[in-house]
């Protein structure tokens, strides 16, 4: 799943594995997980995580290929978050081409960059289960208090402004190359994704569906 910081990718994409009872991997979860359990590889990540900037193209693909061969992966996976260059992109390719899997799509969501500013600056995140919170399109109902958990809501780091202009540019700069990449390999989807996550969702489930030819709880790849 592609697409630029706060077009809703996370939610998506947790959405659509769960329904098609795939695993989910976000590699800046699994990023956001290591600076929490401050391992060497968190503390790495995190400095160019709290700047805005990408983790070297090395560090990301080894931990993917680690995931890659767990186990809960053999029924399918989305990949949320990567690739986010080129070069992982093709890392990538060879990975799945060595384990014989090849991808069925690449979701691509999109939305104009002045509704991606107002998400992301308006997230807030529970410090403990991770839910999901927005100043003022779902806010906790009691200030700084998760509703799920009773957690800590606040803002990441990488949604304060200097940071949200730094990955904006990122993605355009780096990412938004795969889009094109994508679509000469024949298999980009393309999903506006201005509305509502129950109509996103609906797009994506739709042209997921009809690339993998087979219903929910089936799809592979
Ligand atoms: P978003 O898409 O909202 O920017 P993510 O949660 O996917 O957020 O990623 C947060 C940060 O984690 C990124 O800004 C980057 O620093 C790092 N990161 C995640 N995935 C990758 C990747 N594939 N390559 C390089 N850096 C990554
Ligand atoms: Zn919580």
């Amino acid at each position: 799943m592609l697409g630029p910081p706060g077009v809703g990718k996370g939610t998506q994409a947790e959405r659509i594995a769960s329904e098609f009872g795939i695993a989910h991997i976000s590699t800046g979860d699994m990023f956001r997980e290591a600076v929490a359990a401050g391992t060497e590889l968190g503390k790495t990540a995190r400095e160019y995580m709290a700047a805005g900037a990408l983790v070297p193209d090395e560090i990301v693909v080894g931990m993917v290929e680690e995931r890659l061969g767990r186990d809960d992966t053999r029924k399918g996976f989305l990949l949320d978050g990567f690739p986010r260059t080129i070069a992982q992109a093709e890392a990538l390719e060879r990975l799945l081409q060595t384990l014989g899997r090849p991808v069925t799509a690449v979701v691509d969501l999109r939305a104009d960059e002045e509704l991606l500013i107002t998400r992301l600056s308006g997230r807030r995140v529970c410090a403990s289960c991770g839910a999901t919170y927005h100043v003022q399109n779902k806010p906790p109902k009691q200030d700084g208090v998760c509703d799920v958990c009773g957690g800590e809501v606040r803002q990441r780091e990488d949604d304060r402004p200097e940071a949200i202009r730094e990955r904006l540019r990122e993605y355009a700069a780096k990412t938004a190359a795969l889009t094109e990449h994508y679509s000469r390999l024949e298999l980009l989807e393309s999903i506006d994704a201005s509305g509502t996550p129950e109509e996103v969702f609906g797009l994506v489930s739709e042209a997921l569906i009809r690339r993998a030819g087979v219903g929910t709880h089936q799809v592979a790849g």
